[in-house]
């Protein structure tokens, strides 16, 4: 039976082998999670709400565990791992919420009644990426299964270890058999299954825009519902009459959160040319001051990057004579190590600013005003996060509405929140997760009219 050695990126020892799920096993699991869908869409909704509130719980009574497997898996520091955790527990009690809310409407006709339903849709594939393994999953599977449809999810092949626990505590929690499942293995193979299999109704695919593209295309042969959380390259807006300080002192954390590997990084910094030097100054102890090292000590804020070939592609963006304006440090010996690096000046043309890195290196160019500020910020084909630092309010809802991208806050690095839609413009993405409406995402509207005569 084909395996997958997950590796721990800090150390570089192995920590598990998983079995790699086969073609015959994923069909398999998809005609259980069919079988499972007719009694869980007919389980009463509070009946429904009250196992995701126990899925919720049980998940929180393992927080630590959960975030010890993320350490050693993914190499996420500690901290960062303990937030994850938690908001797969929040995530599933927010939506535990939903099945007793699920309502249709009633629409006035002419000789008769006419209501709505909100239909489950079947079977939904979740395909996870690597770079955020607990809360990527949360965020579809929980509003799938409020909706009343069942889950095979497939876990990226590197990160597969908490996916697995997660799906052993809903079980515990008393989920039935097959209304989750958790499938660790190849994209090509599992992941493809789960694409081209008819009994699959919708595709969750959170990972790169190149896969997701020809995902999408593949879904396209059966119509097949696809929700899409692709790439980015997001840009960090800071005008003179910003508080630089506190723009300079978030700005690391912006893009070197997950060692870089966010696809909401803001791996641009625009700033107005008048203050590009002391924004500079401002930026340099900000970056050295970052803690990398140890992901099991609570002090560290940046751990390594998940694998020695993704580190050597991190390394292709600075290569020898780069524009290196500071870089933080890293530690030496075993693990994929990279050090918080701040590059400046850069041309327009340079990959590093133009391309999406997916590790700790930002570029930082001067822009003249306002206008050159939306413009480069929209020159990319992306459009999925982004920040904008200003005192003037008409000039930060002019800029909001101005970037054309899913994600954007103000005077706050912070761009996440379950409570609050998710997704992407142009290439980095389709459709919307999280907030009060991402059961949309996961129902179809079903129509009835009902004579009264
Ligand atoms: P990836 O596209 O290589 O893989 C993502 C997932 O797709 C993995 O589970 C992989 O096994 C699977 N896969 C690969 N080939 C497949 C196929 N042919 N059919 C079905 N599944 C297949 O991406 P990655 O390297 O794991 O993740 C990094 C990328 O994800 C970055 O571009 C990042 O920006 C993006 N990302 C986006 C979001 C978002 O919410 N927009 C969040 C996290 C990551």
């Amino acid at each position: 039976m084909p395996t997958y050695t997950v590796i721990n990126p800090a150390t570089e020892q192995p920590v598990r082998i998983v079995p790699s799920t086969s073609a015959q096993e994923t069909d398999a699991a998809i005609e259980r999670a069919a079988a499972a869908q007719v009694s869980w869409r007919a389980t009463a909704p509070g009946e429904r709400a009250a196992l995701l509130r126990a899925f919720a719980a049980e998940v929180g009574a393992h927080t630590e565990e959960l975030a010890a497997l993320e350490v050693a898996g993914s190499g996420h520091p500690i901290g960062a791992a303990r937030w994850e955790a938690g908001q797969v527990r929040d995530v599933l009690a927010y939506y535990a919420g939903a099945p007793e809310r699920a309502f249709g409407r009633q629409i006035p006709v002419a000789g008769g009644l006419d209501v709505t339903f909100a239909e489950p849709l079947g079977v939904v594939g979740l395909i996870v990426p690597w770079n955020f393994p607990m809360p990527i999953l949360s965020w579809g599977l929980a509003p799938a299964l409020a909706a009343g449809n069942t889950v095979v999810a497939k876990p990226a092949e590197m990160t597969p270890l908490t996916a697995i626990r997660i799906g052993e505590l809903a079980l515990a929690a008393g989920l039935p058999e097959g209304v989750f499942q958790v499938l660790p293995g190849k994209g090509s193979v599992v992941g493809q299954r789960l694409v081209d299999h008819e009994l699959v109704r919708k595709i969750v695919f959170t990972g790169s825009t190149e896969v997701g593209s020809k995902l999408m295309a593949d879904c396209a042969r059966q119509v097949k519902r696809v929700t899409l959380e692709l790439g980015g390259k997001s840009a960090n807006i800071v005008f003179a009459d910003a508080d630089l300080e506190q723009a300079a002192a978030t700005a690391p954390y912006a893009v070197f959160d997950n060692a870089g590997q966010d696809c909401c990084a803001r791996s641009r910094i625009l700033v107005e040319r008048s203050v590009f030097d002391r924004f500079m100054e401002l930026l340099e102890p900000a970056v050295l001051g970052v803690a990398v090292g140890d992901p099991g000590d609570p002090g560290t804020e940046m751990g390594p990057l998940i694998s020695a070939e993704h580190r050597d592609r991190v390394a292709s963006y600075v290569p020898d004579g780069a524009p290196v304006a500071f870089r933080g440090q890293a530690p030496a010996g075993p693990g994929y190590w990279y050090p918080p690096t701040v590059l400046a000046p850069v041309g327009a043309d340079d990959p590093a600013f133009t391309e999406e890195v997916f590790g700790p290196v930002v570029t930082v160019v001067p822009v003249e005003d306002e206008a050159e500020a939306i413009r480069i910020a929209n020159d990319t084909p992306y459009g999925l996060s982004g920040s904008i630092w200003t005192r003037d309010i008409g000039r930060a809802l002019r800029v909001a509405r101005a970037v054309e991208t899913g994600n954007l806050s103000v005077n706050s690095h912070a761009s996440v929140r379950y409570w609050t839609p998710f997704g992407g413009f142009k290439q980095s993405g389709l459709g919307r997760e999280l907030g009060p409406d991402a059961l949309d995402a996961f129902t179809e509207v079903k129509n009835v009219f009902i004579a009264t005569k």
